[in-house]
């Protein structure tokens, strides 16, 4: 499995390329490329003999190429057409102009569809087609596996390459990770069944039977490293919190905690109160009041004497909690000493001169103050994870937004005592489905904030139709010629579709066409700001405050509005090419504008025009609670859509084994079981390189 597919393939420099730059080296990667779906295999027929709707595939030469457009829409359209001896036919594609230069004059190929017809005659419309010929590889199979394509690795060619391949492997080749006994306990097909299953299906069942075992193992391999990190982390000794009365603290604050809140809290305080390290999972949407749950935890900490380490991704947000953290404290009375570092600056509350203020001090000061266990509490950035930044009595260590951060950087944190661990509460906006969480936060435990503070206004969402955009446009109108303000998010360009590299120029495009056309045609009497990827830090601060401060009635911006963006009066967020984002991330995105009296206004605009997307997009306006949106994405997203590697390192296949609960459980029970038994996976060598191996691939962001 480990050997490079050329010893089994004759590939041709520019296909070595291809599979190099999609890291497929070696079999196991070949192999490991399964079918996104399976279509039946289409009878090859002539030409001569097609009729009007006949599902069939034709091989021939193509004998003429062109690309035009559509006269009434001026969609870019390719036409060719193919001959094989006892006839003609026409094929075209919409919105596919490179079909044109691939499928030119002179070319073999094959083209596999429906046919239909027009008054110019017979023709395939937005066919599949393959530079292999139907016979080369089509066997008796009834099935045919359609592969994920990419430019350049055609789903004909991979069809070849992975059965060509398939052929030649010795039977040792097939080492199975999972163990037999999990294996019969599920009534799960081996490794070398289950590759023959997937990719030479003789019936969907044996596909599913494949898959399922391809999940389960999938997630096998990540509960085995997540149950590992909670056992070893379980062992070790914590710091006991063991005076954990905050009541003075929750009195003090300007308003009661919501029933979600004071769980959180007393959920957290039990277990800092517990003989081993606190690990939990603070799951809470955009404004659910996270930072106080935290504050609640912290006091504690510090009441005992020991330290806080507070970690944000942004040096906007490490202020901003410095800043809240001196406030709160304060305001019970409490000269609770506070420092924040961040890459660019040091500061610490109070100032010896003015005891209510914040002053600068040097990091060198910090870093001894911190060690001597002077100031009981630091926030700052990732600047907090140097080896240089050591405590006296570490206890408490908080990662907000940790999503933003990788699983690694938020180990060193806690990492940085060595013989007593530090209790671990990590907090997150995103709202991800139960099995996910389940999985990629495997060691940690949960508790959800599944409750906004009360007074907060419902936001209203509408899905606007093509012919009403104007309706919209208007409608921001009256509410920035009221004094609001309002964010337009272009639509974001999925890696896939066009080349990597350049997303981020593509991306950038779109934001600077959509600002010229706002700013050209719709609101010309409007300041309107820019903010994308591209833009130096110092500019996107410049643009960040010109909105806060009003300057700017409108900020256009890609879907990357950085965390910690905190303005109160926009009201108005406006989504382009909604069916390009998760129901989650729309959900997030429109958060932004949920943060005052006024009332809240999301636009959702879509290109595409297929039921499925608007029944999915009809969801947002349904769901108020970020989670029933989370499960429904899951729900109804196919694979191949799913974001799951980009986000979450786990594959298409991987997310299909999410959508079922008992199959996430049973991966973990076993992962524990067999943990218990075998921490170091000593009888299972094989299980624990690529446990490690994927690991350490996987990154989290
Ligand atoms: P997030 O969960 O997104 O981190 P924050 O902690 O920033 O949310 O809280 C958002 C806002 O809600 C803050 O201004 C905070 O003071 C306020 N808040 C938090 N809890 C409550 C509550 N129980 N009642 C009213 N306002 C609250
Ligand atoms: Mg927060």
């Amino acid at each position: 499995m480990d050997r490079p597919i050329k010893n089994y393939l004759h590939l041709k420099p520019a296909q070595e390329k291809t599979l190099e730059k999609f890291g497929i080296l070696a079999v196991r990667d070949l192999l490991w490329h399964f079918p996104a779906r399976y279509e039946n295999v289409l009878p090859v027929k002539s030409i001569a003999d097609l009729s009007k709707g006949d599902k069939a595939e034709v091989s021939g030469k193509i004998i003429a190429s062109k690309l035009g457009k559509t006269w009434k829409k001026k969609l870019r359209i390719a036409e060719i057409e193919l001959s094989d001896g006892t006839g003609v036919i026409r094929a075209i594609w919409f919105h596919q102009p490179y079909i044109a230069h691939a499928l030119k004059k002179g070319v073999n190929a094959s083209i596999f569809g429906t046919v239909q017809e027009d008054g110019r005659g017979l023709y395939f419309s937005n066919p599949n087609y393959s530079f292999i010929a139907a016979k080369e590889n089509y066997q008796e199979n009834a099935l045919s596996p359609i592969y994920p394509e990419t430019r350049g690795l055609s789903s004909r060619w991979l069809q070849y390459a992975i059965r060509k391949t398939l052929a030649q492997l010795d039977p040792d080749a097939y080492h199975d990770l999972i163990p037999p006994e999990i294996l019969k306990k599920y009534h799960l097909p081996n490794l070398r069944d289950s590759l023959l299953y997937i990719h030479t299906p003789r019936n969907l069942n044996d596909a599913q039977a494949a898959r399922k075992r391809f999940a389960f193992e999938e997630i096998f391999l990540i509960q085995l490293s997540r149950v590992k990190e909670k056992m070893l982390r379980d062992e070790k000794p914590a710091l006991s919190i063991v005076d954990t009365d905050v009541l003075d603290f929750l009195e003090s604050l300007p308003y009661q905690l919501t029933n979600a809140q004071n769980k959180a809290v007393q959920d957290i305080l039990e277990d800092l109160r517990g003989p081993s390290p606190m690990a939990r999972l603070l799951e809470g949407d955009v404004g659910s009041g996270k930072t106080v749950v935290a504050a609640a935890a912290s006091y504690a900490t510090i009441k005992n004497g020991y330290q806080v380490a507070y970690m944000a991704p942004t040096e906007i947000l490490a202020r901003q909690h410095f800043k809240e953290f001196t406030e709160r404290f304060s305001a019970m009375g409490e000269k609770i000493k506070i420092g924040m570092i961040t890459s660019s600056e040091c500061l610490k509350f109070p100032s010896k001169v003015r005891p209510n203020e914040a002053t600068h001090i040097s990091k060198s000061q910090l870093l001894r103050w911190t060690l001597q266990g002077e100031t009981p509490m630091l926030i700052g950035t990732h600047a907090l994870i140097q080896d240089k930044v050591r405590f006296k009595n570490l206890a408490l260590v908080i990662v907000d937004e940790q999503h933003r951060f990788g699983i690694s950087q938020r180990g060193r944190l806690t990492k940085k005592e060595k013989e007593v661990m530090p209790h671990l509460l990590s907090m997150t906006a995103t709202p991800i489905p139960r099995t996910l969480a389940l999985t990629i936060y495997g060691d940690l435990d949960l508790t959800l904030l599944d409750e906004m503070p009360p007074s907060r206004k419902k936001i209203i969402t509408e899905i606007v139709p093509p012919h009403e955009r104007l309706i919209a446009y208007e409608k921001m109108r009256q509410e920035i010629s009221k004094g609001r303000q309002a964010y337009v998010v272009c639509p974001r360009i999925n890696p896939g579709e066009e080349k990597a590299d350049s997303l981020l120029s593509l991306n950038l495009k779109a934001v600077k066409e959509e600002h010229k056309k706002l700013a050209q045609e719709i609101f010309p009497e409007f300041k309107i700001g820019m903010l994308h990827g591209k833009m130096t830090p110092p500019e996107k601060e410049k643009a960040m405050n010109e909105f806060r401060d009003g300057k700017t009635n409108i900020l256009v911006a890609t879907s990357v509005i950085e965390v910690g963006v905190n303005v109160p009066n926009a009201t108005i967020i406006l989504i382009e090419g909604a069916e390009r984002f998760g129901l989650a991330q729309l959900h997030q995105l429109r958060g932004r504008v949920v943060r005052s009296a006024h009332e809240p206004h999301c636009f959702i605009f879509t290109e595409s025009e297929s039921k499925k997307t608007a029944d999915r997009l009809a969801a947002l306006t349904k769901a108020e609670n970020g989670f029933e949106l989370a499960e429904y994405d899951l729900e109804f997203r196919g694979t191949g859509e799913l974001s799951g590697k980009k986000q979450w390192g786990i594959s298409d296949i991987g997310m299909e084994a999410l959508k079922n609960l008992k199959m996430v459980e049973a991966a973990r029970n076993e992962a524990r079981i067999l943990l218990q038994k075998d921490l170091e996976l000593k009888k299972y060598p094989a299980l624990k390189t690529r446990m490690e191996n994927r690991a350490q691939n996987a990154h989290f962001e």
